[in-house]
């Protein structure tokens, strides 16, 4: 794939930049080993005023970059200054708590293990890299850099190739707020370079968000060389109704946690499954509010779903959709491409899927939500848990029995009750099964790469 920035909303390329040679990839690595050497040896003060002046440039820079996000992967305006935002919170975040949440931890009884003093304590494991993903171009970056270069980390970003401008943007965005030179910087290659860089032994660890197949891809390269994982992959998240939920409020969730992003996003709530009770008045909710939502031009202020953000992707919507209509199921609104520039696509609820449909086990990556009718509670469960997904997961009930019940047995990395699944810096992200392993954000999420060393002392 070019590097290159296609815009969704008209197709048109907008930018084309030449990828980085073997040469200037192997130029960078060093710089980051480099940079690594020095930024193990300074304090969490340093690098907290390096992270809060890096996020007072981003803050400043906020509505102009949103333009950039909204021109390369096409969300709603509005939605990419409010990544930005996240982000900059995120940076002031982990430079306000890094020092507590890497903090050595002592052995209250050292005399337990015939020591005067043991303890445990928190070390950068040097270079990581993060191959990112398009959808959240500037918070996904961001998520994983902020905890990883305040624990004295070098991060090293390979991102989507259809983000470029991005992906430049945060090559000197640490640098300009004063981290040493290389701390952070962006490799232009594609994919099938990744394992090359994984490979060398100046990089300690990697992190993937994406697909399964750049899973799989990553998990192996990492694998053969034994070095510390962590993979953010693909989900199908639930978003079950059941009958004592507020059915005008939940039916109204499901509509943002659905089309957020233009619907393009790991956590949205992809299946609604809901109990057979209230399924009707939720699906006519549900399905009027998904019909009426404004579809167009992502910088124009009122847009609720801009297009989907490359060519491709919306072929992947029309193809589910075509098998899934081909198989017997019933397209309850939209199912169509939007007729005209860009690679839009109609809000679409798709209902009576039959076991064999792709939807039932793939992801939609777009505007695009399945619903099922569930004959009980048992059923629902029965549904959520039948994807090969385990990432995040949403259930309305105000019978605490069932919300207990929910929470125990979905298999999922998180529940949310009565809500919305949403990313926040406090709480730890990621899945089980083939939504991936490990977790980001909160103070897990920053303990992924470091080594957590024990000291004895006799
Ligand atoms: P993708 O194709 O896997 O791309 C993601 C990144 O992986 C890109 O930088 C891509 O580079 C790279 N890549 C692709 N193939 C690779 C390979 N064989 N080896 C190494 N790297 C490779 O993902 P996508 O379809 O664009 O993004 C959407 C997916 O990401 C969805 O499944 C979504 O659910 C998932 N996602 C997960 C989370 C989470 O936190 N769990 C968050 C956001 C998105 P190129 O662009 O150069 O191909």
């Amino acid at each position: 794939m070019a590097i290159a920035t296609v815009n969704p909303t008209t197709g048109k390329t907008e930018m084309i930049i030449e990828p980085h040679s073997a040469e200037e990839v192997d130029e960078r690595i060093g710089q980051e080993h480099a940079a690594f050497e020095e930024l193990r040896g300074t304090t969490f003060e340093q690098r907290a005023r390096w992270m809060c002046a890096a996020a007072d440039f981003l803050e400043d820079q906020a509505e102009g970059i949103g333009e950039l996000i909204t021109v390369e992967m096409g969300k709603p305006i509005a939605q990419s200054v409010a990544e930005v935002r996240k982000a900059v919170k995120a940076m002031r975040f982990y430079a306000e708590n890094s020092a507590d949440f890497l903090a050595d931890a002592p052995l209250e009884e050292p005399a337990r293990v015939g020591a005067s003093a043991a303890y445990s304590k928190y070390e950068p494991l040097g270079v990581v890299l993060a191959v990112m993903p398009w959808n959240y171009p500037i918070w996904q970056v961001v998520r994983f850099a902020a905890p990883a270069l305040m624990a004295g980390n070098a991060g090293l970003l390979k991102h989507a190739s259809n983000v470029p401008q991005a992906a430049m943007l945060l090559d000197d965005l640490f640098e300009r707020g004063g981290f040493p030179k290389g701390s952070f910087r962006t490799l232009l290659i594609g994919g099938a370079e990744v394992a090359r860089v994984i490979a060398d032994e100046r990089v300690a660890a990697v992190t993937l968000t994406g697909s399964e197949a750049a899973g799989r891809s990553v998990a192996a390269a990492a694998g053969d060389h034994l070095k510390k994982a962590v993979l953010e992959l693909g989900g199908s998240d639930p978003f079950i109704v059941l009958p004592s939920a507020d059915i005008a409020a939940a039916a109204d969730t499901a509509v943002t946690a659905r089309i957020n992003n233009n619907g393009q996003a790991c956590i949205a709530g992809k299946r609604c499954i809901v109990h057979d009770d209230v399924y009707d008045e939720f699906a006519a909710e549900f399905v009027r509010r998904m019909s009426e939502l404004v579809v167009g031009d992502p910088l124009r202020p009122e847009t609720q779903v801009g297009p989907v953000a490359t060519e491709q992707g919306r072929q992947d919507l029309i193809d589910l959709v075509e098998d899934a209509r081909a198989k017997g199921a019933t397209i309850l609104t939209g199912g169509e491409p939007v007729e005209g520039q860009g690679w839009f696509f109609a809000p679409t609820v798709i209902a009576d899927l039959p076991d064999d449909a792709r939807l039932v086990q793939e992801e939609a990556f777009g505007p695009l939500a399945s619903l099922y009718r569930a004959v009980d509670a048992d059923d629902a469960l029965r549904i959520a848990n039948q994807t090969a997904f385990g990432l995040a997961s949403a259930v309305w009930t105000e019978e605490p029995a069932e919300q207990e019940r929910f929470t125990r047995e979905l298999d999922a990395g998180a529940v949310f009750i009565n809500g919305m699944t949403v990313s926040y810096q406090e709480l730890p992200f990621g899945g089980i099964k083939r939504s991936g392993f490990g977790r980001e954000l909160a103070e897990v999420g920053q303990r992924e790469f470091c080594n957590l060393k024990t000291v004895w002392k006799a």
